[in-house]
C-alpha cells in the first residue's frame, strides 16, 4: 500500500517538474540507482524464506517411510511428545525442548527424520543450510538467523498451526567453536543470534517453535550449542544394519517391478557400509540397467551390477593391453584365491572389467556385519590385501604399480592391529608409539603375513594360473565358479 502511494506520488512530482520545464533526468538516474540497490537487498533478504529447498507446508514424508533407524525413530517421537501434547507438559511443570541435534555419517536419513518430524507433530517446516548463513559481511548472517524465526512463526501462523519446526543442516558451518574463523566476528555474531533466538523460546508463546539440526560433525560445534536448555536432545543416526538396509531397499523398490529371482535380502548382505542414500541410488542404477536392456522388469543381476556401480563407479571404456589384461587377470586372481583360503565362501564375484579407478576387483561376502574384529580376521585381511603383488610376482616374475593402494590398506589394518593392544607391542597408547617403532611393527606384521601367502600361493601356483586364465577369457567369475574352480584343480 505504502509502496503504490509513494510511487504514484515519485510519479506526480516527476510530471509536475517536466511540465515546468525542470530538467528530470539527474533525478531519474538518482532514483533509478535507489531502485536497483533497494531490489538487491530485497533479493538477499526473500531469498531465506523463499530459497530453493525451503518448504513451508507439511512435508509428506512420515516415519513409516524410513528404514532402519529404530532408536533414532523412537527417541525421537518421545522428544516430539512435547509439541504433540503441550497441555499434559505444561501441567507438569516441564520445560518444553527447544533443540534436537541429529548426528551421523552423510546419507542416513537425517533430513528424512526432521521432514517425518514436522509430519508427526503437524509443524510448519522450514529448511536451512549452515552455509547460507555464512557471509563476508558482518552482521547479515545473524540478520538471517533473526528472519528464518520470524517466517517459522509467521508461517506457522499462516497454515493455522501451533508450532513449527526449524530443520538446519549442517549446522557446524555456522555454529563452530567461536573465535576459530579468521572473519570471526561475523560467525560470532551469527551463532550469538542462534543462541539468543533459542533462549528467546518460551512454552507461552501462541507457536512453539523447534529447532532441529544435523551434523557429522559433532566435535566442531560450539560447546554453549550443546548446554542444556538449547540442543539438549542428541540423536544418533548411523549407518544402517542388514535389517535396516532391507528395510530401506524394500521402501524403494515399492514403486519398481521387480523380477522373481531379486532376493533383498542378500542384496543388504552385500552392502555392509552403505548408507540409504547408497541404497536409494542402487535401486535406481537397478532400474537403469533393466531399462538399458529393455527389460520389463528388474533382476538380481542388475541389482549385483548396481552395487558395483554405486561401489567403484561406472564401467570405464579404458581398453587394456594384452600383457595388462593377463596382469590384472593374475592379480586379482590372487586376491580371490587367498580369499577363498582363508574364508570359504566368501568371494561374491571377481573381475577384470576396469570400473572407476580400479582395473579389477573383487567383491566379497560379507557373513554378518562385523562390529568387533578379532586379529585373525584382521591378519586374514592383510593377507587378502597382500595376495594381488604375490601373485604378479610368482607367475610374472615382478609386481607392478597397481598393489600401491592394496599396500595402503593393509598398512591401514596392521596400524588397527597395533592400537587395538593386538601385536607384539601389547597394550599402546597412540602417542605413546614413536614412528620408528610403529614402522618397525607394522613391517613385521606385514613380513609376517606376506610370508604366508607366498607359501599358500607357491603351493597352489596352478590354480592361480587356471584362474587367472579363465579370468582374462571370461573376464568376470561369480563366486560359485571360482570354488567350482578351486574344487576342480584341487582334485587334479
Ligand atoms: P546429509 O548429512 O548428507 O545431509 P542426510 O543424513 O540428511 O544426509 P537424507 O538427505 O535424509 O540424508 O537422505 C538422502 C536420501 O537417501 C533420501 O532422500 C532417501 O532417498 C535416502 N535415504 C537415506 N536414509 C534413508 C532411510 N533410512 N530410509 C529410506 N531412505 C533413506
Amino acid at each position: 500500500m505504502l509502496k503504490s502511494i509513494a510511487l504514484g506520488a515519485g510519479i506526480g512530482l516527476l510530471a509536475f517538474l517536466a511540465v515546468n520545464r525542470v530538467d528530470i533526468w539527474p533525478l531519474v538516474f538518482v532514483l533509478a540507482l535507489v531502485g536497483v540497490f533497494y531490489a538487491s537487498a530485497m533479493t538477499g533478504r526473500v531469498n531465506l524464506t523463499s530459497g530453493p529447498g525451503r518448504q513451508a507446508s507439511l512435508p509428506g514424508i512420515e516415519f513409516s517411510d524410513i528404514g532402519g533407524q529404530n532408536t533414532a525413530k523412537s527417541e525421537l517421537q518421545e522428544a516430539l511428545q512435547a509439541l504433540r501434547r503441550p497441555h499434559a507438559y505444561a501441567a507438569l511443570g516441564i520445560r518444553p525442548l527447544k533443540g534436537i541435534l541429529l548426528t551421523g555419517p552423510p546419507g542416513t536419513g537425517k533430513t528424512l527424520l526432521a521432514k517425518a518430524a514436522a509430519r508427526y507433530t503437524e509443524s510448519a517446516f522450514l529448511f536451512a543450510s549452515g552455509s547460507e548463513f555464512v557471509e563476508m559481511y558482518a552482521g547479515v548472517g545473524a540478520q538471517r538467523v533473526r528472519q528464518l524465526f520470524h517466517a517459522a512463526r509467521s508461517s506457522a501462523k499462516k497454515q493455522g498451526r501451533g508450532s513449527a519446526i526449524i530443520f538446519i543442516d549442517e549446522i557446524e558451518v555456522m555454529a563452530g567453536r567461536r573465535g576459530q574463523h579468521q572473519s570471526h566476528l561475523e560467525y560470532d555474531q551469527t551463532l550469538n543470534q542462534l543462541l539468543v533466538e533459542m533462549d528467546g523460546m518460551t512454552p507461552q508463546e501462541d507457536v512453539q517453535v523447534l529447532v532441529m539440526a544435523a551434523t557429522n560433525r559433532v566435535d566442531l560445534l560450539d560447546q554453549a550449542l550443546m548446554r542444556p536448555g538449547r540442543f539438549d536432545r542428541v540423536v544418533r543416526v548411523d549407518l544402517p544394519d542388514r535389517e535396516g538396509r532391507r528395510r530401506i531397499l524394500e521402501l524403494h523398490t515399492r514403486n519398481k517391478p521387480l523380477g522373481p529371482d531379486v532376493e533383498l535380502e542378500a542384496v543388504a548382505q552385500e552392502t555392509f557400509g552403505f548408507s540409504g542414500a547408497h541404497l536409494e541410488s542402487v535401486c535406481n542404477e537397478a532400474a537403469i540397467l533393466a531399462l538399458r536392456e529393455e527389460k520389463a522388469t528388474i533382476g538380481m543381476a542388475h541389482f549385483k551390477a548396481a552395487v558395483d556401480k554405486v561401489m567403484l563407479g561406472e564401467k570405464s571404456d579404458r581398453r587394456l593391453r594384452e600383457q595388462e589384461i593377463r596382469r590384472v587377470a593374475v592379480h586379482e586372481g590372487g586376491h580371490a584365491l587367498v580369499s577363498e583360503w582363508l574364508a570359504p565362501g566368501s568371494v561374491s564375484s571377481v573381475t577384470i572389467a576396469p570400473r572407476g579407478m580400479a582395473l579389477g576387483f573383487v567383491r566379497h561376502v560379507p557373513a554378518e556385519d562385523r562390529l568387533l574384529e578379532t586379529e585373525a580376521e584382521l591378519r586374514h585381511d592383510i593377507c587378502v590385501c597382500l595376495a594381488g603383488s604375490a601373485a604378479e610376482r610368482l607367475l610374472l616374475g615382478e609386481a607392478s604399480t597397481g598393489a600401491a593402494n592394496d599396500f595402503e590398506k593393509a598398512w591401514e589394518i596392521a596400524r588397527r592391529i597395533i592400537f587395538a593392544g593386538l601385536s607384539e607391542l601389547g597394550i599402546v597408547q597412540e602417542e605413546a608409539v614413536s614412528t620408528d617403532v610403529l614402522y618397525q611393527t607394522v613391517h613385521h606384521i606385514m613380513d609376517q603375513e606376506r610370508d604366508r601367502v607366498n607359501g599358500f600361493l607357491e603351493g597352489h601356483a596352478h590354480l592361480l594360473e587356471a584362474l587367472a586364465g579363465r579370468l582374462a577369457a571370461q573376464e568376470t567369475l561369480e563366486g560359485d565358479s571360482v570354488r567350482n574352480l578351486i574344487a576342480e584343480g584341487e582334485i587334479a
